[in-house]
């Protein structure tokens, strides 16, 4: 069985929504119910997420969009993404948990850490929040990983969702691999197949847009394969998750018919594909309470193998 671990803490439950928001602190409660309820709770390890240092925030964001986050108070940062009083401190600590997820498998505390978090990250740019996301906290985990010697990072992101803000921050660099599955045409409107990187970077983005309705053949195709191929070309030596359950055909965002088995294979490929590279799982979308809740329990479970 491989040392697992759970970081999650009560500070991502303040960042709060106005009403009828999709993205709500129940979606963290209803994971946490599961995972307590079904026993796994007392089976894998745990950790509290530490704050994010402004220099970890720093090597992703540009201090302007900092400052425009930090002083906003509440309000909407754009049309879907609103910021509350604990905003700014919830995705402080939601890129930290990346940040102590990267420094728990380095200092082999754990081979496994799904980190339980909101705001989730990947629509997140450098210079501004959208989507529902405030920071990258997958691009900060992984610029963290670097900084504390990873040589390749690799990042799968299966949120029904293109992440469009990893992909710009590591668009021409190719030390950090991004490789993502999404519906498309649909929000944001990035992930063509044609968007492979530029400069240095050229070759290390990977995009499989999928139309409306594609389902678990073609979900777990794209890992069994595309991921796998592109995994063992660049031989990473870690691997960061966007786990975005919103994939599942019961999300009320999207249109993919991902089941539950489905979801399982997608994950059960992502880890054989690492290798024996340490993983970090990072929650991003997700909003059937019951699917996410399910879902993110199962992914824990394979996690332990
Ligand atoms: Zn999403």
């Amino acid at each position: 069985m491989k040392k697992t671990a759970l970081i999650y803490d009560d500070v991502f439950l303040g960042h709060r929504m106005p009403e009828s928001h999709p993205e709500t602190s129940d979606r963290l409660r209803a994971c946490i119910g599961e995972i307590r309820s079904s026993g796994l709770w007392e089976k894998i390890g745990h950790a509290r997420p530490e704050r994010a240092a402004e220099e970890d925030v720093a090597a992703v964001h540009t201090r302007e969009y900092m400052k425009t986050v930090s002083s906003l108070g509440s309000g909407y940062l754009d049309p879907d993404t609103y910021v509350s009083e604990q905003t700014h401190e919830a995705a402080l600590y939601a890129a930290g948990a990346v940040k102590t997820a990267v420094t728990m498998v380095d200092e082999g505390r754990a081979e496994r850490v799904f980190c339980a978090v909101r705001p989730p990250g990947h629509h997140a740019e450098r210079d501004r929040g959208m989507g529902f996301c405030i920071f990258n906290n997958v691009a900060i985990g992984a610029r963290y990983a670097r900084k504390i010697g990873y040589h390749r990072v690799m990042i799968a992101d299966f949120d029904v969702h293109h992440g469009n803000g990893t992909q710009e921050i590591f668009y021409e660099d190719d030390s950090v691999f991004y490789f993502s599955t999404h519906q498309f045409p649909h929000y944001p409107g990035t992930g063509r197949a044609s968007e492979k990187g530029a400069g240095a970077g050229e070759g290390f983005t990977m995009n499989i847009p999928l139309p409306a309705g594609a389902g678990d053949t073609e979900l777990v195709g794209a890992y069994e394969e595309s991921f796998r191929d592109a995994a063992a070309r660049f031989e990473p030596d870690i691997v960061l998750v966007s786990a975005g359950y919103d994939l599942h055909r019961d999300d009320p965002l999207a249109g993919l018919e991902v089941t539950d088995s489905g979801v399982e294979k997608v994950v059960s490929s992502i880890v054989e594909a690492a290798g024996g590279s340490p993983l970090v799982f990072a929650l991003e979308g997700g909003y059937n309470l019951e699917v996410l809740a399910r879902s993110v329990r199962r992914t824990i479970e394979v996690l332990m193998g």
